[in-house]
């Protein structure tokens, strides 16, 4: 559907929000009143059964079971969340498991590939991936003398296959990029870059971080070889919630990542002398994990389990062509435009606008409880999360923006 076709009406917006099968599900959030948050996309909102759950594991967990609760569980949850996770991802029970933040979780699997591929000297990813990347990426090439291939892509449409066809050699250990742009909302062709990639007998790493909750991944059926994502941004785990890493079967045997520590250890307990790595996941891990977040990232991944990503992604579709058809239809003479693709399903459930003062106009719409991002130099960035955005919001963000920039 072009965006021409979608009334750019308040009473569209009533009657998107009264036939949304997904529209009960605002109301398992605790969200302010007052608010329009379109932010999501940042953090996501705070499910109810997350402050009941966190509120009974602090004391009955920690509080009673002390110690006791290493071995009644605890340990095994990064590998139960993230086989939960993992579900959503496509990915199968074993290849996904919850650690480190994602900048550390991606220092590790990227530093892991080029262990894989010693001998080759190559990484490429692209100036517009998100900035830990690409500085998780510089540390990594200055500690093992590797080089950055940097594409410079559209800034709509993100990394294409001709970008990448362009720079991938018998050189290149690694491509790595993020499967949703932050910035545009751009899908990359994951099971494409992947074949291309595997073609030059190079490895991919993917960051999720925009994908795992607002748009169909499917990890082992497009071929990844690693992942790593965050689950405070659509799957609602809450602020520094850990992320996942996910290692492709064909891999788990092999892969070494930098950071011995215990819990990645085979037989952690015997406490013994030397390193060696664990014979499942569990070697990608390094300490102790999180416990009280993972309780809250298993949270966010039950309610977007039970929404399902298939009326997840079909709601980021629809949020997303409203919000361009609105912007389109109120403000495309007012010095706007839309910086994300317009084929629905080349986008994830952001949509970037861009106008010259998008400073001033994300301060100013901020200050009116409409919470939005901007992204710099000139992007407002309107984050449309799935299980918490009513279509009126759109509407009504909209509408407190047309009044500031006309
Ligand atoms: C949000 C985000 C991160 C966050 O990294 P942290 O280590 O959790 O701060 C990483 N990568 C991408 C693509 C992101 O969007």
């Amino acid at each position: 559907m072009s965006s021409l076709e979608i009334a750019a009406t308040r009473k569209h917006a009533e009657w998107l929000d009264a036939n949304d099968p997904l529209g009960e599900y605002r109301k398992r959030f605790l969200l302010p009143e007052r608010v329009i948050y379109l932010d999501g996309n940042s953090l996501g909102a705070l499910p109810r059964t997350t402050a009941d759950r966190l509120r009974e594991v602090v004391a009955q967990q920690w509080g009673e079971r002390l110690i006791r609760g290493w071995d009644e569980g605890w340990l095994d949850q990064p590998l139960e969340v993230g086989a939960r996770l993992g579900a959503l991802l496509g990915a199968a029970r074993g290849e996904v498991v919850i650690g480190d933040s994602t900048t550390v979780c991606f220092y590790k699997l990227a530093s892991a590939a080029l262990e894989l591929r010693r001998g080759r000297r190559r990484i490429v990813t692209d100036v517009d991936n998100f900035p830990t990347d690409r500085y998780a990426l510089e540390g990594i090439a200055r500690a093992r003398g590797a080089e950055l291939e940097w594409l410079h892509c559209d800034r709509v449409a993100g990394p294409c296959l001709e970008d990448v066809a362009a720079v991938i050699g018998a050189d290149t250990a690694l491509v790595t990029f993020s499967h949703v742009s932050y910035r545009s909302a751009s899908v990359a062709d994951m099971a494409a870059i992947n074949r291309m990639a595997h073609d030059a007998g190079a490895l991919t790493l993917w960051d999720l971080s925009h994908s795992a909750g607002s748009v169909p991944v499917s990890l082992d059926e497009d071929g990844a070889d690693l992942a790593v994502g965050c689950t405070y941004k659509y799957l609602n785990g809450g602020p520094g919630a850990p992320a996942y890493m996910y290692v492709s079967r064909e891999l788990l045997e092999q892969i070494e990542q930098p950071i011995w520590g215990w819990l990645g250890r085979r037989d952690p307990f015997a406490m013994e002398h030397g390193y060696l790595p664990a014979g499942d996941i569990r070697r990608v891990l390094s300490g102790s994990p999180p416990v009280l977040a993972l309780a809250a990232v298993e949270e966010g991944v039950t309610l977007v389990a039970e929404a399902g990503m298939e009326r997840i992604h079909a709601k980021a579709m629809a949020l997303t062509d409203f919000a361009i058809a609105v912007v389109d239809a109120r403000l495309g003479q007012a010095g706007f435009s839309i910086a994300s693709p317009r084929d629905r399903v080349r986008r994830g459930a952001h949509v970037a606008v861009a106008h010259q003062d998008a400073r001033g106009l994300c301060a100013a719409l901020i200050e009116r409880d409409v919470i939005v991002d901007f992204r710099g130099p000139d992007l407002i960035r309107i984050g449309l999360s799935p299980l918490t955005t009513r279509f009126v919001d759109v509407w009504n963000a909209v509408d407190v923006l047309v009044t500031l920039a006309t």
